[in-house]
């Protein structure tokens, strides 16, 4: 017998759903891109539970026929390609024709859609590949798609989406992406009820607005400087910003002819221009946008990704380096100062007041106060708490990381001297050692804050006044997620709004700082590695707070405070490295001295 047989339609689609629409947020983007493709001027985005149950994009574009609509459904069915060459000419988002193929196979999909010149319209009930209804409806010009209860034949995928947080906040930034190039475009972002963004039509720089100055007190676009510069092979606009608005939590967009792009090489292009003039781990927000002949990239990608290929990417880069470097100098920021002693030397950040530097690029200047004990005097409460909040019940310190695990080699033979402000020289029987003095603190700090988190133990000190932070809407989700573990190290929150957070206390061991700039690094830091298991945020939690409380570089420390250091570090089962794997110490061994 004879086993070879071509697979039914359905499950062929349903195979190509997994690699096309992967999660809600791969759903939504091919919707909103077919909208766009249609020549919408408003869409419209309602979705429920992060978009398990369901999604749906209205669109005011040319809406289809009865039959097109019918066809749109079939496998490889589009109106924007008929030949090859069609490919190389490309100024359609979509072109494979595989999208709503997929989407129906994976979920239910009612479709409304009217064409200008068609008195009725056209209803289509889809469910899993099949046509369940098809019939004339009144509705207004334009196309109207629900997709229903995704993947809900497909347990598997539905298994793998996350939190409905995170979802919502890959549904958000895939929005962004979008929305972004299309300024013109009329968007709103409704979820469960709540219009989380309403975007007018505005000029791209009022879209970056809409979106991002809810961040900032001052304007967010007025930190951006205007770039333009047109060759023959490519026209690059946009906006970067100044170099002292930067800061870890930039936003970094490139597009290429209205399409988001990864781009690391270009990326790297951008940093160089900047090369000089940001501290640490700050990088500069951009927003770049591409336009070249649709001849010279590679279009015919996959799908879902979202790195494109450039034909002369040397020259692009040269190209774009020249451009923002021209862009900052004409704003005379032109680079003065290297802070590249090691390539990565790491800002104070908190402790030393605003880690903006809100004079602009220059060295760092580290302030030092003096009465400033990241150590709590052995057998005590953590630095200042006691005499701060006498009445308190004492309490106790994580003890775990502290046991006495001296590994054999790693006994001190000697006493701690500090070097440079910056390192400390601890002679122990295998040789001398030298400890980074702020990345050992991030260590111990890391480790405390983490069990903190896992037993709800941190303490809280109370801010004189409440502070208020302005989220996004992708920040926002994102505090829903960790709201909890905020506060079992020591944040006091209360939501203030649809938009804001209240905070009321801050975690014992942070000294002074700006209480806001800390939950916005904490919420980044989470958002960026997208961790989706509590063990895995709380680990970024940790990591973004040891950062900012960790004793900075140019402070002298005392000799009790280094062998407090010391003892905590060595005590840790791995204190060779941060947890984001940044050398803490090197030993040299008496072979390696002279
Ligand atoms: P592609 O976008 O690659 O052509 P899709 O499966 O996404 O493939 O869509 C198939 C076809 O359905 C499109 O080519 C277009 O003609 C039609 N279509 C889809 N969505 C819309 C819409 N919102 N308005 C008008 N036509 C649409
Ligand atoms: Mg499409």
């Amino acid at each position: 017998m004879d086993i070879v047989h071509l697979l039914p339609d359905h499950v062929a689609n349903q195979i190509a759903a997994g690699e096309v629409i992967q999660r809600p947020a791969s759903c939504l983007k091919e919707l909103v891109e077919n909208s766009l493709d249609a020549g919408a001027t408003n869409i419209q985005v309602i979705v429920r539970d992060a978009g398990r149950t369901l999604l749906q994009v209205i669109d005011n574009g040319k809406g289809m026929s009865q039959t097109d609509a019918r066809m749109a459904f079939e496998r490889h069915a589009t109106s924007k390609i008929s030949r090859v060459d069609d490919l190389f000419s490309l100024r359609t988002m979509g072109f494979r024709g595989e999208a709503l193929a997929s989407i129906c196979a994976v979920a239910q999909v009612e479709l409304t859609t009217r064409r200008e010149e068609d008195e009725v319209g056209v209803l289509l009930e889809i469910d899993g590949s099949e046509v369940i209804t098809q019939e004339p409806c009144a509705c207004p010009v334009g196309t109207n798609l629900k997709v229903k209860n995704l993947f809900y034949n497909v347990p598997v995928r539905r298994k793998f989406l996350k939190t409905d947080q995170t979802e919502l906040r890959n549904l958000l930034t895939e929005f962004y992406h979008i929305v972004l190039v299309y300024p013109k475009v009329q968007f709103t972002f409704v979820h469960n009820d709540e219009v989380l963004l309403d975007l007018p039509v505005s000029s791209e720089k009022q879209r970056i607005e809409a979106i991002f100055g809810r961040n900032n007190a001052r304007q967010f676009t007025s930190n951006l400087i205007d770039l333009h510069t047109d060759t023959d092979l490519v026209s690059i606009r946009g906006f970067v910003s100044k170099p002292e608005a930067s800061s870890k939590t930039s936003q970094q967009y490139f597009f290429v002819n209205g399409r988001y792009m990864r781009h690391p090489y270009f990326h790297k292009a951008i940093l160089t221009a900047y090369s000089g003039m940001l501290p640490g781990d700050y990088t500069p927000s951009y927003f770049i946008y591409f336009d070249i002949s649709p001849e010279a990239i590679d279009v015919n990608i996959h799908p879902t990704k979202t790195e494109i290929k450039f034909a002369d990417e040397q020259t692009i880069f040269q190209i774009l380096l020249a451009s923002v470097r021209e862009a900052l100098g004409k704003f005379s920021l032109a680079p003065t100062i290297d802070f590249d002693r090691e390539g990565e030397i790491e800002m104070p950040t908190l402790s030393a007041g605003s880690s903006r530097m809100p004079n602009g690029p220059g060295l760092p200047h580290i302030q030092v106060d003096p009465t400033y004990n990241p150590f709590r005097p052995k057998s005590s409460t953590p630095s200042g708490w006691s005499t701060l909040y006498p009445d308190r019940p004492t309490a106790t310190m994580p003890s775990a990381e502290q046991a006495p695990l001296f590994e054999e080699q790693n006994i001190p033979t000697g006493v701690p001297y500090q070097y440079a402000e910056r390192y400390i020289l601890l002679p122990t029987r295998e040789g001398l050692m030298i400890i980074n003095q702020h990345r050992a603190h991030i260590c111990v700090e890391y480790h405390a804050l983490l069990r903190q988190l896992q037993e709800h133990t941190g303490l809280s000190q109370q801010l004189l006044f409440q502070e208020v932070i302005e989220l996004t809407p992708d920040e926002i989700a994102c505090m829903e997620t960790i709201e909890d573990d905020l506060r079992a190290i020591g944040f006091a929150l209360d939501r203030f709004s649809k938009t804001a957070y209240g905070i009321s206390g801050v975690p014992a061991q942070l000294q002074q700082g700006d209480a806001v700039m800390l939950v916005r690094d904490i919420l980044h830091a989470v958002m960026e590695t997208d961790a989706n298991v509590a063990q895995k945020w709380q680990e970024q939690i940790a990591l973004a707070m040891a950062r900012n409380i960790a004793i900075p570089y140019g402070k002298t420390l005392s000799q009790d405070e280094m062998q407090d250091l010391c003892d905590r570090l060595m005590a840790l089962k791995n204190y060779a490295r941060t947890p984001d794997g940044k050398r803490v110490v090197t030993l040299l061994s008496d072979n390696d001295l002279p």
